[in-house]
């Protein structure tokens, strides 16, 4: 069998496993799981521009990363990949603030990424490049001589071409696309507006199977969800249940429903309209008044970036708001932290929740969303309050799905939850569970190489 060779900005090391080890970590174990090699940033800045390969083995992968120096950290992460592209694919284009000097920063690290990268390649190897701060690297192994096949997946949303079109030199970002034999997505809509924007900016016309046909070869584009590992997740939860953390969470909570959310600090997750709406809930329908208590996780994010600066502020603003108006001397509505919560602990708190509150204005598909409904107990289950732009609602119909622009709905919305009977509850869990125990992380895995072996 082919080597599997996985691409990403930020390796996941095998000693940081545990608290860092996010989503991406987990559903791509399984790609991994008879060997390979992992390929990405370090996640260090050093102090010199020519940094050399470092490499780990570990469970028969190998780890293989490089630093990068604090222009290209500047230019490419936090100027290109997070000023630009990830603002313009989550549909804000207000908030992007596009520099060219960035743009060639960008170029630069996947030029740097893919001489080293090509050094490492076996001739059977198949690769597979993760996310939207490596789109141009697989163009760059092409020019370099690599014919293995290359697979891409994009994690984050794509946009109408009306406003790819707003992507200075946007033709060149797209064209890279055409140097995969597959271009993954993850859902339908996104993978029909990137196939579109082709089509509009390229003038290239997809045939019926989503191939675009070009002088260089085929490139095909696939909607394939991501997912989790639901078993392994249930069993944390369950285990998490007996935890020390969620005892004392529940006993904190003295009886009251618990509401969650769990998000990065990010402006697509939606979290100052779900605060707008849960002032709301306690204003519009007094009978919650405590009996509930709302404990947001937001870890903190990308520091370096002025908008999430920015929007810590307003939270915190907000939080306090909330607080000062409602909060009793023995009752606090509002439980906001900025600190990231380890995993195995989210999974029992999501457990001991009654509502999951996740309100993204735009997500390409939020494992957490997967997370809190593996975390379920079926015989008295939480209800998912979930937004319409989530990638995960294309598949997640029996959730509340919320428009996450009006914070009314979602006030209304975690009415229905907080008063909705256990057998609803029940039944609307049964048919989630369901398509989130098929759709994992290891059928993400498979699909896409199987796709890529085509
Ligand atoms: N997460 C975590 N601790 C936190 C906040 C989030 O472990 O304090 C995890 C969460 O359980 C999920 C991932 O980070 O696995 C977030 O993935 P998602 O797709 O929801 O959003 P993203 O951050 O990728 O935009």
């Amino acid at each position: 069998m082919a080597r599997v060779v996985i691409v990403s900005n930020r390796v996941p090391l095998p000693n940081e496993r545990g608290a860092r080890a996010g989503g991406l970590a987990v559903g791509l174990s399984d790609a991994l799981k008879d060997g390979g090699l992992w390929f990405g940033w370090s996640g260090e800045i050093s102090k010199t521009t020519h940094n050399p390969v470092r490499k780990v083995e570990a469970a028969g992968v190998t780890y293989a990363t490089i630093d990068l120096c604090q222009e290209d950290y500047d230019r490419f992460y936090v100027g290109y990949a997070n000023s630009t592209l990830w603002p313009l694919l989550h549909f804000r284009l207000g908030l992007i603030d596009f520099k060219r000097e960035d743009l060639e920063g960008y170029f630069s690290v996947n030029r740097t990424f893919a001489a080293a990268l090509a050094l490492e390649l076996q001739p059977d190897d198949v690769v597979w490049i993760h996310d939207y701060h490596l789109i141009p690297l697989g163009a760059e192994l092409r020019r370099l001589g690599v014919r293995n096949r290359l697979g891409f997946f994009l994690h984050i949303p794509f946009v109408p071409a009306s406003l790819f079109a707003a992507l200075p030199q946007g033709e060149t970002l797209l064209r890279a696309f055409l140097a995969y034999d597959v271009v993954g997505l993850q859902t339908e809509e996104h993978r029909r507006d990137f196939l579109d924007a082709v089509k509009q900016v390229l003038g290239i016309e997809p045939d019926a199977d989503g191939q675009l046909v070009t002088a260089s070869g085929i490139s095909r584009a696939i909607a394939n969800p991501i997912g989790i590992d639901a078993r392994g997740f249930a069993a944390m939860a369950t285990k998490a249940e007996r935890s020390v953390e969620t005892k004392r969470l529940l006993s904190s909570l003295v009886g009251r429903d618990l509401v969650i959310g769990v998000d990065r600090l990010d402006y697509s997750k939606g979290l100052p309209n779900r605060f707008t709406a849960f002032g709301k809930l306690l204003q519009n329908y007094p009978e919650h008044r405590q009996k509930v208590s709302y404990l947001q996780v937001a870890a903190r994010s990308r520091e370096d970036v002025s908008e999430y600066q920015a929007l810590r502020r307003e939270l915190d603003r907000k939080a306090g708001n909330i607080n000062g108006r409602f909060a009793e001397f023995d009752w606090v509505p509002l439980r906001y932290m900025t600190r990231p919560v380890n995993r195995n602990l989210l999974a029992g708190f999501y457990r001991a929740a009654r509502v999951g509150l996740v309100t993204p204005l735009r997500d390409g598909m939020n494992l957490v969303a997967k997370e809190f409904i593996a975390a379920q107990d079926h015989n008295d289950p939480g209800v998912l309050i979930l937004s319409r732009f989530a990638g995960a609602a294309e598949d997640l119909a029996e959730a509340l799905i919320v428009n996450p622009y009006d914070p009314d709905e979602i006030t209304e919305a975690m009415h229905q939850a907080l008063i909705m009977p256990q057998t609803e509850r029940q039944d609307r869990m049964a048919h989630l569970r369901a398509r989130v125990f098929t759709s994992t992380a290891e059928a993400y895995c498979r699909n896409f190489l199987a796709a890529l072996a085509a």
